[in-house]
């Protein structure tokens, strides 16, 4: 029998990534069981999903690097993939529950209401126990005693999760279940829906939640950090990198190894390495993550990467590729994420930057005069400044200077890098030279000198 696994979102917002990450587990266990991944929009709840979540939702899917088989795009054979235009196959459910007495309209089960105006609510069983047989959890018992009977159906006749879900994955074929622990709760209505209607269970696989470092359950907003995915694409993570980082919130890979390409997972990916205790979101190793992915990319690749982030910043400049790359060479170690390069690279750009109070002291002692002043006269020579001839001229005044007053370089360097850079520490001073350029590199010596 072939693997058969849904992600079933509802589409009533901005896309959060604890949904993503179900997605993403889902996809996962499809691809290691060789089975078919499956798009089920849940658009019952009609006041609250609007059509531009649901492109959201896909595009998210899409940006993260998921593919599926079926959905409502691709189409399939257990179409469609929508579920409010499924209402005819949970209506021959509602009335089968209603006519053979699992369900009835109404309060009170002794007096079954009419159909017209009344919700519809499952029969519970009175004794014993609910057993949910969850792949990661083990065995979870509920003691029937204290289920009330759940409306499935609304009195204005719409299906809830409960009866439009179960029924959907029925109908699909659906194999395993993949969803958060919060439904567990509510599992045993799911559990005794199968029941009443003679369906074989699905493998039911209850994810763990992901906590914020507090310990507490995501928000939309945090004060860690955004949750949603568009936070997470406006910071710059890689869709690479923060698949890769979603898979360890609750799986962990065979030799410890926690880079792991989408062809590894497939490879790797097994229901026994699931952990069901909760799993905190780690900015610092999403991070790490991100860095690893970032480290990847040729000079030209992550300029190409890094280029809007800029461009939405500093929009003075016409950014020159070939200017970019050689910018990129020099701030890429610094950066965990590409808006990162925004501060990374202000020196690059602002030429009216703020001094640090360390630049500051360094361009108000004894040897900044003389030696600003050195360096323009040097500067005056050269036709064009790369890197080479900068670090020549840097060495040469480094050396004057030590021999004639008996400087150390910090005496040399720090009013330079302060004058060029408003900073005293950054990227070695001669590439911050060269991508500047002559001009830029005077003109800003000479702002120094007048201050
Ligand atoms: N539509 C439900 C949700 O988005 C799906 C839950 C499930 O996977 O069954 O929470």
């Amino acid at each position: 029998m072939v693997a058969r696994l849904r992600f079933a979102p509802s589409p009533t917002g901005p896309v959060h990534v604890g949904n993503v990450h179900t997605a993403v587990f889902c996809w996962a266990l499809s691809r290691a069981l060789k089975g078919d991944f499956i798009i089920r929009i849940e658009d019952t709840d009609t006041e609250r999903n609007t059509a531009e979540a649901t492109r959201l939702l896909f595009d998210a899917l899409t940006w993260i690097g998921l593919d599926w088989d079926e959905g409502p795009d691709v189409g399939g054979e257990f179409g469609p993939y929508v579920q409010s235009q499924r209402r005819p196959l949970h209506q021959r459910v509602i009335e089968q529950l209603a006519d053979e007495g699992h369900a009835y309209y109404g309060d009170d089960p002794a007096h079954p209401a009419s159909p017209a105006g009344n919700p519809l609510r499952l029969k519970m069983p009175q004794t014993g126990e609910t057993i949910l047989h969850d792949a990661i959890r083990g065995e979870i018992r509920f003691d029937n005693g204290r289920l009330q009977d759940p409306v499935i159906v609304r009195s204005s006749g719409e299906p809830l999760y409960h009866l439009a879900a179960m029924t959907d994955d029925h109908d699909m074929g659906i194999t395993h279940v993949v969803r958060g622990e919060d439904f567990i709760s509510t599992a045993p209505i799911h559990l005794q829906l199968y029941r009443a209607m003679g369906w074989a269970e699905p493998v039911w696989i209850h994810l763990p939640l992901i906590l914020n470092r507090q310990g507490q359950k995501l928000k939309k907003r945090d004060p860690e950090g955004g949750y949603l995915m568009s936070d997470f694409q406006a910071a710059g993570y890689l869709p690479a990198a923060l698949f890769n980082y979603l898979l360890l919130l609750g799986w962990m890979p065979d030799n410890g190894q926690e880079v792991v390409d989408k062809w590894e997972v497939r490879q790797q990916f097994r229901l026994e390495r699931l952990s069901a205790s909760p799993s905190t979101f780690d900015w610092d190793k999403l991070n790490w993550m991100n860095r690893q992915y970032l480290q990847r990319h040729s000079n030209e690749k992550l300029a190409e990467l890094l280029r809007p982030f800029l461009e939405e910043v500093y929009d003075e400049l016409p950014m020159q590729n070939e200017w970019l790359v050689r910018l990129t060479a020099v701030i890429r170690d610094g950066l965990n994420k590409l808006e990162d390069a925004v501060a990374a690279a202000e020196w690059a750009f602002a030429d009216n930057f703020a001094i640090s109070p360390g630049a500051q002291e360094a361009l108000h002692g004894e040897s900044a005069h003389p030696v600003l002043t050195r360096l323009v006269a040097e500067l005056a020579h050269v036709v064009l400044l790369d890197e080479a001839t900068a670090q020549s001229i840097l060495q040469g005044l480094r050396n004057s200077f030590k021999e004639s007053e008996g400087w150390k370089p910090t005496a040399v360097f720090h009013p330079i890098r302060a004058a060029i850079t408003g900073q005293t520490g950054g990227p070695p001073l001669a590439e911050i030279m060269a991508i500047l350029g002559k001009n830029r590199t005077l003109q800003r010596i000479a702002n120094a000198l007048r201050l």
